[in-house]
């Protein structure tokens, strides 16, 4: 076994290219990828961030910048048709764990791309729907 010493340890660090930003909803420094990067240079860290972030602002799937991210390997890919596509509640992305949440929102892209109007109006019932649960 190969000892690494803290020298090289930080070296190697410092060989990586990390990508420092600041999370504009917990303000803290990150480094490595983004969560979401949206328009007007907003970056958030994770899920919950980005789910604080836009609570009480308009989420644009047109503005985000890098759904690409989003696109990462998936160990075994179950071909979903388009169409068999639902618009979850809050209720029900709450569920969802940070993969399945990745995927929903790749698929919401692709969504939006194809049917915006029906996607629109889609988040539009949902969130009605939301509001109505909290009340029950
Ligand atoms: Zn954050």
């Amino acid at each position: 076994m190969k000892l690494v010493n803290y020298a090289d340890m930080v070296k190697n660090n410092n060989n990586k290219s990390e990508k420092k930003y600041k999370c504009n909803c917990c303000n803290k420094y990150k480094s490595g990828e983004i969560w979401l990067e949206y328009k007007d240079n907003i970056k958030l860290c994770d899920y919950s961030c980005s789910k604080k972030y836009f609570e009480y602002r308009s989420f644009k799937l047109k503005d985000v910048i890098n759904y690409k991210d989003f696109d990462f390997p998936r160990p075994v890919t179950k071909v979903v048709k388009k169409n068999k596509f639902r618009i979850l509640s809050e209720k029900e992305l709450e569920k969802l764990n940070d993969y399945e949440y990745k995927k929903y929102y790749n698929d919401l892209i692709e969504y939006e791309g194809l049917y915006p109007e029906r996607a629109r109006l889609q988040m539009k019932i949902q969130k009605n729907s939301d509001y109505i649960d909290n009340f029950v």
